[in-house]
């Protein structure tokens, strides 16, 4: 079951081709506890988690074991009044899973329509997009502790769930195989609409979670590469976050900077809350950096409409990707003092 040196290009949405010196496709969590007593699988110390590769740059050849999530099953665990609880396997296509919900008229999961990957990789940096984050509608993740060798499932809390991050980006990092996820989903109206593009869908009257996955679903196509027609894993970075006193010094040098508080204090006096830090825009300082929409080296560069969407335009190495981004973080830096960080996996 475990096979030999595989290229990977047809398993990263960035499209470049690495060798794996062990990969292996498992399709039960029955097939995983074998792996488990495997003499690969217990003498290989590098593993790499893999689902749609959709959220990875692969620089080099990959010597350990790849273990791709295929686990294709969909099961509902309970109905309670207007609220589905339904389990879905890791491997699960999730715009599958997101438009069979919404098909279902349960809502919840509609503005993720369109996120490229799998269910299993969703909780990893906790995926989000126009104002819903997956956290929202999860109930509990369960999969393959590998420390203990056994399986176990983890509530939202013990999930650590933050701003595309999870604790299986930190003390569970390549330490907890997903293999299910249970998400929570309503009959109840309570769409959110407030970003643009769906605003307008507000003074409609009757609106299915149909309505708004498909007009998530323009949107993104309208903004987003194809990432059939050109290799990407979308938003390269994460947008920064700046304390106060550094958001006071460079709103006074830069005062045309797109800004966002974030207010994850308690509430003082009257409810009112100071904010503590404040978003940027990555895509504003990568341009104002000397990065523009469109800049290319040789084969890498950024999308043509938006600038923190690095691109292989054909035959770019992951190294030269990186490179490329490296180039970005630096100016970035010198330019503003604020260190852009990957969203992506760099491997
Ligand atoms: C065009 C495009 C648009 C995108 N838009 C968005 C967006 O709007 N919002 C957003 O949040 N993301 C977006 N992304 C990023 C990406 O789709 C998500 O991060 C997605 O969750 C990755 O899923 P995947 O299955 O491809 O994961 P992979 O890339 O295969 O893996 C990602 C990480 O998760 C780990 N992992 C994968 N499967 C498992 C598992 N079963 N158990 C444990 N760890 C695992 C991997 O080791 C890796 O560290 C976009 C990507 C593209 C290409």
């Amino acid at each position: 079951m475990i096979q030999s040196n595989i290229d990977l290009r047809p398993y990263n949405t960035f499209g470049v081709s690495v060798t794996a010196r062990y990969f292996v496709d498992i399709q039960t969590p029955d097939q995983f506890s074998k792996l488990m007593q495997d003499p690969i699988f217990q003498n290989t110390a590098n593993k790499l988690f893999l689902g749609g590769g959709s959220n990875l740059l692969l620089t080099q050849d990959f010597d350990g074991l790849v273990i791709h999530n295929s686990i294709d099953t969909m099961r509902i665990i309970s109905l309670d009044g207007d609220t589905m609880k339904v389990m879905v396997g890791g491997g699960v296509i999730r715009h599958d899973f997101v438009m069979r919900a919404a098909e279902r008229s349960r809502r919840g999961a509609e503005n993720l329509a369109l996120i490229p990957g799998t269910v299993g990789a969703a909780p990893v940096q906790n995926i989000g997009a126009y104002g819903v984050e997956v956290k929202d509608v999860i109930t509990s993740v369960k999969g393959f502790d590998l420390t203990t060798r056994d399986i176990r499932a983890l509530n939202p809390i013990e999930c650590h769930f933050g701003y595309r991050d999870s604790v299986f980006k930190h003390e569970l990092k390549d330490k907890f195989f997903i293999t299910h996820v249970t998400f929570q989903l309503s009959k109840n109206p309570s769409p959110r609409l407030e970003y643009k593009g769906l605003e307008d869908l507000q003074s409609k009257a009757w609106l299915t979670p149909m309505d708004v996955a498909q007009r998530v679903i323009e949107v993104r196509q309208s903004k987003l590469p194809d990432r059939h027609e050109i290799g990407t894993a979308g938003s390269f970075f994460r947008n920064p976050t700046i304390s106060q006193s550094e958001y006071e010094k460079l709103l006074g040098e830069y005062g045309d900077l797109v800004w966002r508080e974030i207010h994850d204090g308690p509430n003082g006096l009257n409810g009112w809350k100071r904010p503590n830090s404040y978003k940027l825009s990555a895509a504003q300082l990568i341009e104002l950096a000397g990065y523009p929409r469109g800049t290319r080296v040789g084969d890498a560069g950024n999308y043509d409409h938006h600038a923190l969407v690095l691109v292989n335009h054909g035959s770019a190495t992951g190294a030269e990707v990186w490179s490329f981004a490296q180039d970005i973080i630096r100016a970035v830096k010198e330019k503003f003092g604020v260190v852009l960080e990957a969203e992506v996996n760099v491997v």
